[in-house]
């Protein structure tokens, strides 16, 4: 078997278990090429996993151009988990647009808003919560386990993809003709909101385009961290 067959089989195994044990059970797709992958073995198999996204209200049009892809591709829509306007009026009225340029406080404000929030909404009442992070996209998730006890939300955490190189992503996306963010041909391998995502050059690290303005380490929009402090989730056996 291939390396990536072996990776899309052991993938597989991860995301049946999570259906047979773990309902009801989401997956948290931002969209991405690994979120895409995702998604096409979550429907190609039926799963009962719901999927859903967050629409900040901030994200770039060829984002919300893979919204309409999936659903013609497989006939699915993507829940969505938008914010609370009067919060995003007040940080507005307050702060401005664009005020997360100003500090991390600021940044992290807005991804609290926009992002934190929507998602404690979406996972309220569920057992698990899947994402499509991968080890070697960023020093932050230098450690991250396949599957995590995520005190933050009670319940347990699954990257499936954790082990997968961005090469396998790739190969699988283009061996299944998988929809995928017309921005990837375009220099941006890691996408978020428009205002805080830019491509990059050769050579950069991956996540080098998303708030480009900060440090590496704080490179996190708050989905996976609590009080400001990227969580150290305690590990368990996949
Ligand atoms: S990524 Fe930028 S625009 Fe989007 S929620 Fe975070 S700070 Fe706000």
């Amino acid at each position: 078997m291939s390396d990536l067959a072996t990776r899309v089989s052991d993938t597989q195994a991860i995301l049946a278990r999570i259906a047979a044990e773990f309902t009801p059970a989401v997956f948290a797709s931002s969209l991405a090429a690994e979120d895409m992958v995702l998604t096409d073995l979550i429907l190609r198999a039926k799963l009962p996993i719901g999927i859903f996204s967050l629409e900040t209200g901030r994200l770039p049009k060829e984002t919300l151009a893979v919204l309409d892809a999936v659903k013609e591709t497989y006939g699915v829509d993507i829940a969505l988990f938008r914010p609370d306007p009067a919060a995003v009026d007040r940080y507005v009225t307050q702060n401005g647009l664009n005020a997360f340029y100003d500090s991390v406080e600021m940044r992290k404000e807005c991804c609290r808003i926009r992002k934190v929030e929507p998602l404690g909404h979406a996972l309220a009442g569920k057992k698990a919560w899947i994402t499509g992070q991968r080890r070697a996209q960023s020093s932050t998730r230098a450690e991250l386990a396949v599957q995590e006890d995520d005190p933050a939300h009670g319940m347990a955490k699954f990257n499936p993809l954790a082990d997968w190189s961005e090469a396998e992503v790739w190969e699988y996306i283009r061996a299944n003709n998988v929809p995928y963010n017309a921005l990837h041909d375009r220099g941006y391998p890691s996408i978020g909101c428009e205002p805080c995502t830019r491509a990059i050059q050769p050579g950069e690290d991956v996540r080098a385009g998303r708030w480009w303005w900060e440090n590496a380490d704080s490179k996190e929009c708050g989905l996976h961290v609590v009080d400001g402090k990227l969580i150290r989730i305690k590990s368990v056996a996949a």
